[in-house]
């Protein structure tokens, strides 16, 4: 789960992350009062979306006066914002953060991530802040200062001052450095994260070290955990199938293709992406509908599939076990009897009764095509999408 960076500066001020003084807006009037409580000559408007690059594409602007404030809240509310990680559509803005602007000197990366290969999280320093870490770690890897951390000995002060010094900080930066750093990494395992990035992390002209963008994830898994965080989602952010999706318990990726796919099993349904590929066609999403799915969750997978304009066939393809087939059977036509079925539908059934499932669907008026095997359904598909 994603928040945007309003809230997760709320986060780190909990955790004594040092961050600028600001407030968040959802009109230019509110952005304009927000400005006058902080005082000073000049602010920064930041436009609210889960995406990175705002300041490129012109979501992140400088204001010199409250007036000036009210201008620019009033141009990026409601703008549709497109940076490099929104794709092409951008994103409807809906809030800012309106912050004091500082003075800075220097701007430097800090993130924590959990590197599967270790089995741990590593933090990162770098002194090449405020541009994409990606291009960093491809360029120039060697301004990437790591230090993994083990989980069971927790984080030593001898790695917060490798960072410090790694990145070059001057020596009297050492001591705010390092209980920047500590206090980041305590709010990553407080909350399960499985990311937290600074970027940029500034050093003012005065000498302090705050947080000037924020960027966490959190670990699904691990939300239960968390119930307070949970009212955090903006749905506004969620691709609207994929929430749809979630309401019914349906485990929904959307992707970029036509063929809509409905399988149980996240490994079928890997394999079953991989074949549609394999035959020369792009899979529209990825749904899991789970090994226990009901009649009820198969009609509402089936529904969002089918509400996804993009899709040009569906491949359906179910090995019944504890999901029986003739079960899959009665969800798909009970979704067929809400929704107008458009497209054509190809469906590979194996398992727990097998039979009675194609004798339902044969049925049911729907027009389907029986496949074979997995390839035979994947090319089948491929050539009708
Ligand atoms: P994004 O990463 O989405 O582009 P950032 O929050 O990192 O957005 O802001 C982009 C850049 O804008 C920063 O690297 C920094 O140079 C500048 N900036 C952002 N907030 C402030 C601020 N409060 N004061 C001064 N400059 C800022
Ligand atoms: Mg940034």
């Amino acid at each position: 789960m994603k928040i945007h960076e309003y809230q997760a500066k709320q986060l780190l001020e909990k955790f004594q992350v040092p961050i600028p003084q600001g407030g968040v807006a959802a009109t230019a009037h509110e952005a304009f009062k927000i400005a006058e409580s902080l005082g000073g000559e000049s602010f920064v408007v930041k436009a609210q979306i889960h995406a990175g690059g705002r300041g490129k594409g012109g979501g992140v602007k400088v204001a010199s006066s409250l007036s000036e404030v009210t201008s620019l809240a009033d141009a990026i509310l409601g703008m549709t914002l497109i940076t490099h990680q929104t794709g092409p559509e951008g994103r409807l803005v809906k809030k800012v953060l309106v912050e004091q602007a500082l003075d800075i000197e220097q701007e430097l990366y800090l993130g924590v991530v959990v590197d599967r290969a270790q089995a741990r999280p590593v933090i990162m320093m770098s002194s090449a802040g405020g541009m994409e870490i990606e291009e960093v770690a491809a360029r120039t890897p060697e301004l990437i200062i790591k230090e993994a951390v083990d989980p069971a000995v927790g984080l030593q002060p001898y790695q917060t001052r490798n960072l410090a010094f790694g990145v070059g900080l001057n020596p009297h930066l050492l001591r705010p450095a390092s209980s920047f750093i500590t206090n980041l990494y305590n709010m990553f395992l407080a909350y399960d994260c499985s990311l937290v990035e600074i970027n940029p992390l500034v050093v003012t002209t005065d000498g302090q070290m705050l947080a000037l963008d924020a960027k966490v994830t959190f670990d699904d898994n691990a939300l239960y955990r968390h119930k307070e965080l949970i009212p955090l989602e903006d749905p506004d952010e969620m691709d609207p199938l994929e929430l749809e999706a979630k309401k019914h318990n349906l485990n929904y990726i959307r992707l970029d293709g036509t063929v809509g796919a409905m399988v149980n099993g996240a490994g079928l349904a890997m394999a079953t992406m991989d074949l549609i590929k394999l035959a020369g066609a792009e899979p529209a999403n990825f749904l899991d509908v789970g090994g226990g799915a009901s009649a009820d969750m198969i009609a509402n997978g089936f529904r969002i599939i089918l509400s996804d304009p993009r899709v040009k066939a569906i491949l359906i393809n179910i090995f019944g076990g504890i999901l029986r087939c003739d079960v899959l059977a009665e969800g798909v036509m009970e979704a067929a009897k809400q929704v107008n079925v458009s497209v054509p539908i190809i469906i590979r059934l194996e398992g727990t009764n097998r039979d009675l499932g194609r004798d339902l669907l044969g049925a049911s008026g729907l027009n389907f095509t029986v496949a074979g095997d997995m390839l035979d359904a994947a090319r089948k598909v491929a050539a009708l999408a």
